[in-house]
């Protein structure tokens, strides 16, 4: 991109992203868990499934199985069972057991607290890693990169904060790394926040928009 344009693009981003700070505060995760370990848990069953899918099956997964111990120990078809309703259930069952196996032999049942520990797990992708992270614990940064999900994507493309045409989460997250400061890595909450109620996949209420005149409203019919 020539110099001008990403100059251009960056003090665009720089307001969109303040108005949706102002407009949305503190957003945090709509996934329900009381620790570090819980939310990794929920973070891996809400790929492809919404996050209110997920609060209603991790009550029964987290009594049934307390500590992080509990879950390596565990029938992964017990885990199945419970976790079925989230979908693509055999695979997360997988992931969380095994993780929680990797976390007793490699990390002394501790749960891990950096991207590098957490991506060498079964089943943690950066973005998983990073909603943890981001989320939970180290919510004030340094941030080691910016969670890039289905809503993040849509919006980066409307907005032309990427190229329309992008459609690799990874290429997409490293353009954000550049448009932004370090500390504002953590824009994902309020990007979800308004491609949930506002910038809505199926319809974007682009009338109602409060980052309209910041937008180029890219494949918005
Ligand atoms: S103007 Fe429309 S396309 Fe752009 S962010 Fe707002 S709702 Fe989305």
């Amino acid at each position: 991109m020539p110099r001008e344009a990403r100059a251009q693009t960056t003090e665009r981003a720089a307001k969109i992203l303040k108005a949706l700070r102002d407009e949305y505060g503190a957003v945090h995760s709509a996934l329900r868990y009381e620790d570090p370990w819980e939310l990794l848990v929920a973070t891996i069953l809400s790929a492809q499934c919404t996050d209110v899918r997920v609060n209603e099956v991790t009550p029964e997964l987290f009594k049934k199985y307390p500590t992080i111990e509990h879950f390596a120990k565990a029938d992964v078809e017990e885990i199945e069972m419970i976790v079925r309703p989230t979908g693509f259930y055999r695979n997360k069952a997988r992931a969380i057991h095994e993780s929680a196996g990797q976390i007793m032999a490699d990390f002394g049942g501790e749960m891990p607290d950096t991207m590098e520990e957490l991506t060498q797990m079964r089943g943690v992708a950066r973005k998983t890693a990073s909603v943890v992270l981001q989320e939970v614990i180290k919510p004030e940064g340094p941030h080691d990169g910016v969670v890039v999900d289905t809503h993040v994507q849509r919006l980066s493309r409307r907005m032309g904060l990427v190229p329309a045409t992008w459609e690799n989460p990874d290429k997409i997250e490293k353009r954000l790394m550049e448009i932004y400061p370090r500390e504002e890595w953590n824009l994902a909450f309020v990007f979800i926040e308004h491609g949930r109620a506002v910038c809505i996949a199926r319809k974007a209420r682009c009338a109602e928009c409060i980052v309209n005149h910041l937008c180029l409203r890219r494949g918005v019919q």
